[in-house]
């Protein structure tokens, strides 16, 4: 069959991957000229089953509000004059109860698991050099009442088979020596050992070009506008490319456009409920490899997640709801290099930092859409949110099978619209 992958980031690509592994002709196309170029180009590197608390939790809406006035808060919802972007924080709103909350864990650590071993299956198939670490997660808390407030997610973790253990301040540093001038702050941590780190752009730019080899075609420099379509199917994909209007056609299609997948949804007359949240990261040279972390971290005050990507380092996180530009806010950007310099001084060139901003593709409850849609050749991969790097590998092998009409070898809602 042949199927046109709309979208070339991380989840397009490994789309396209497993897509074309099943025999499929695959077409990918993009408007960028190269895969990762947007959200996937420069992410907080971490592959963590364990970071499955969704942002929608029953401590949410306080802190929200707490934080809604705070230039330089880890969430910052900036409300505006967007229908969309309401109904996303109302939805938000309704997913934040410990019900709610303990089945989109479930959803997310099910998820996780099934794909951090498709991309070992990947990885070990096909040699795929990304810069990745296989030392674990090491989540660090520097308040008491949060670190309180984590032992039930980690414990419902570890039922659902994360093994997410709750350790103490001195058995973090034991485990990261980079966390010694900062000893004093730590509260206390939770360390998953079997989560990874690596670079999502390497390692999409090099499955890409694996696909590429296996026959895969990539059309790049080609905005998608609209869709031809006659009842329950789509006929074609409406393009611009270098100004030319025309027509793509394939037998089937998979949506994995990113947060702007719900842009073109509407042009179906589809609601995905998937809003911008924009992050930001800043990539550091190292300058002293003792002191730099080789464990990926999550500090939590701050909501930061660090990676180590060979002479790199990676920090990143903050969220902003304030539709789709992505204008580059330096203040969020200084807070982060302040907040990672305090913590490992001597770590890093901190004044060195490259800065960069994505856009999240995020559902209220940070699970992403990954089914068929109500169009018979339609199917969707996307609003991965938080962690699409780490959910990509697995949500497309399950689409793969979708696709085949075979039901996927994880626990998961599989839902399209
Ligand atoms: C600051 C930050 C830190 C993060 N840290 C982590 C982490 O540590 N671990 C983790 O698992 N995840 C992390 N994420 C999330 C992860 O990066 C995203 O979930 C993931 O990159 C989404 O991939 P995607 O392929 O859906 O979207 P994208 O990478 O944005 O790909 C969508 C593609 O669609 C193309 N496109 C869009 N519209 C059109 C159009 N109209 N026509 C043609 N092409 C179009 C774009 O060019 C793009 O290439 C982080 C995100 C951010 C912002």
């Amino acid at each position: 069959m042949r199927i046109l992958v709309m979208g070339a980031g991380v989840v397009g690509i490994t789309t396209a991957w497993y897509l074309q592994k099943q025999g499929h002709e695959v077409t990918v196309v993009d408007r960028q000229n190269h895969s990762a170029l947007e959200t996937s180009y420069a992410n907080g590197g971490q592959i963590s089953v364990s970071h499955a608390e969704p942002w929608a939790n029953p401590s949410a809406p306080a802190k929200i509000l707490k934080w809604l006035f705070k230039p330089d808060a880890p969430l910052l919802y900036r409300p505006k004059a967007d229908l969309y972007q309401w109904r996303w924080g109302l939805s938000f709103l309704t997913q934040c109860t410990s019900a709610k909350a303990a089945h989109n864990i479930r959803q997310m650590v099910n998820l996780g698991t099934y794909s951090r071993c498709q991309l070992q299956a990947l990885r070990a198939e096909t040699g795929i050099e990304y810069d990745h670490l296989e030392k674990g997660i090491l989540h660090f808390y520097t308040n008491e009442a949060e670190f309180d407030g984590a032992q039930e997610p980690a414990r419902i973790m570890r039922d659902l088979g994360c093994d997410r253990q709750v350790i103490d301040a001195d058995r973090a540093v034991e485990l990261e020596p980079a966390l010694a001038p900062a000893r004093d702050r730590i509260v206390g941590a939770t360390y998953t050992a079997d989560d990874e780190s690596g670079d999502a752009r390497k390692f999409t730019q090099a499955l890409a070009e694996r696909c590429q080899q296996a026959g895969v075609e990539f059309i790049y420099g080609t905005e998608v506008l609209d869709f031809e379509r006659a009842g329950d199917r789509i006929l074609g994909v409406r393009v611009l490319q270098e100004g030319r209007h025309q027509t793509l056609r394939s037998d089937s299609y998979v949506l994995s456009l990113g947060s702007f997948s719900a842009v073109l949804a509407r042009k179906l007359g589809m609601f995905l409920n998937i809003y911008p949240a924009k992050g930001y990261s800043i990539t550091v040279p190292v300058k002293n490899p003792e002191a730099a972390f080789n464990v990926s971290l999550t500090d939590d005050e701050y909501k930061l997640v660090y990676s180590r990507l060979g002479d790199r380092m990676r920090v990143a996180g903050t969220a902003e709801l304030n539709g789709y530009t992505r204008t580059l806010n330096e203040t969020r950007c200084r807070a982060i290099v302040r907040r990672a310099a305090e913590m490992m001084p001597e770590a890093g060139y901190w004044d060195q930092a490259e800065f960069w901003t994505g856009l999240r593709p995020t559902t209220p409850s940070n699970v992403p859409y990954i089914g068929k849609s109500h169009f018979t050749n339609l199917y969707l991969n996307t609003g991965h949110g938080t962690l699409g790097w780490t959910h990509s590998c697995g949500s497309a092998a399950a689409l793969a099978d979708i696709v085949e009409g075979r039901r996927p070898g994880v626990e998961f809602t599989f839902s399209g619209v």
